[in-house]
């Protein structure tokens, strides 16, 4: 692929630009809830550069454990009052009772929250496995019927291209991502994963297998390439040997890494939309410069008009 030039205007119908041309792309953007004011100071600022770019969705982590209750729903408060953004606020099953996300789920929807990002979770830090709280949900399955039941939500799910680790088997993982449709999920965002085969393979398994809903690529820029590797190996997504070796190297060099992370990402989603995706989630690890070029590369541009801050 040739990235290099400015390319014709009068005259986009062809290779990549063609493809950008033809399809609109519509983006999400996920970030986690600050620690501190100063924190939240650089959130706010990610948040605002990438605001134009008219993303379907921002949605806010549930850190682990529920840790970031208070500070998730802050800040999708503040998302909803002080931007046009439509927030998504993630939840999870970890050590809460049913009347404990009863609550929050009725503070979500009487606040105007409509989407939320239903999980079980991972284990809070010390435990090797979920264990479900004695006045909790077993899994995301029970959590998406009884979310379904109280409101008219919009509810996204996660799903697992490699393979979640506490699968069975592949088979089993998406069977599993049918009952959470079943149970009234409206949307899919992947875990992470760098090879684009991978996820449509994966696509193509959950269509075979009776699962309508959109999947929609998680796309995770290497801001850190030692994070990425830690991260990976707790969620089972293979990182390739190629995207070790072009990072080589680069642990004192940022300017260079972040060259490189945003020519990987934006190739990773230049592949995908030659497939033929539209959608693309983002991991934004709340900094926006990365995930912007690699929207920009995609064909956004910002929309002033359309969001107000
Ligand atoms: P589930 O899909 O419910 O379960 C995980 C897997 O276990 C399933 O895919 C299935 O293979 C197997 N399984 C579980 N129960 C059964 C069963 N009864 N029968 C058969 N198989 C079963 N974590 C956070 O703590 N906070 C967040 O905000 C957060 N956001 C995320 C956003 C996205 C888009 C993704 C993909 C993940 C996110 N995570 C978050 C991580 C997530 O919590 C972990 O991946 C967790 O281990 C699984 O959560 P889940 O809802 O996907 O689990």
């Amino acid at each position: 692929m040739i990235m290099s030039g400015i390319p014709d205007r009068d005259n986009i119908s062809g290779g990549v630009w063609g493809a950008q041309a033809r399809n609109r792309v519509d983006v999400s953007f996920e970030f986690f809830p600050p620690t501190s004011d100063a924190l939240a100071e650089k959130h706010w600022q990610a948040l605002t550069r990438l605001a134009p770019l008219n993303p379907k969705f921002v949605s806010v982590t549930y850190g682990a454990g529920g840790s970031t209750r208070e500070r998730t729903h802050s800040l999708v408060s503040r998302i909803r009052q002080e931007t046009a953004l439509e927030p998504a606020a993630h939840l999870t099953c970890v050590g809460a009772t049913r009347d404990e996300l009863e609550e929050v789920a009725e503070q979500y929807w009487s606040s105007g929250i409509r989407h939320l990002v239903a999980l079980r979770g991972d284990p809070p830090e010390g435990y090797d496995s979920f264990k479900p709280h004695p006045g909790g949900f077993a899994g995301s399955v029970e959590l998406i019927e009884f979310l379904r039941k109280k409101h008219d939500f919009e509810i996204s799910v996660g799903c697992y291209p490699e393979i979640h680790p506490d699968a069975k088997s592949s088979l089993a993982d998406i069977d599993y991502l049918k009952r959470k449709m079943d149970a009234g999920a409206t949307r899919a965002i992947t875990q992470f994963f760098f090879d684009p085969e991978v996820y449509l393979r994966f696509v193509d398994r959950a269509r075979a297998h009776g699962i309508t809903i959109p999947i929609v690529p998680g796309i995770l820029p290497v801001t850190s390439y030692s994070k990425i590797r830690q991260f990976s190996k707790q969620c089972g997504t293979q990182v390739p040997a190629w995207l070790t070796h072009l990072f080589e190297d680069l642990d004192e060099d940022p300017a260079t890494r972040n060259l490189v992370a945003a020519m990987v990402a934006s190739e990773q989603c230049l592949q995908l939309q030659r497939a033929g995706v539209t959608d693309f989630h983002f991991y934004t690890l709340n900094r926006a410069d990365l995930v912007y070029s690699v929207c920009h590369t995609l064909g956004l541009r910002p929309e002033q008009s359309s969001v107000t801050i």
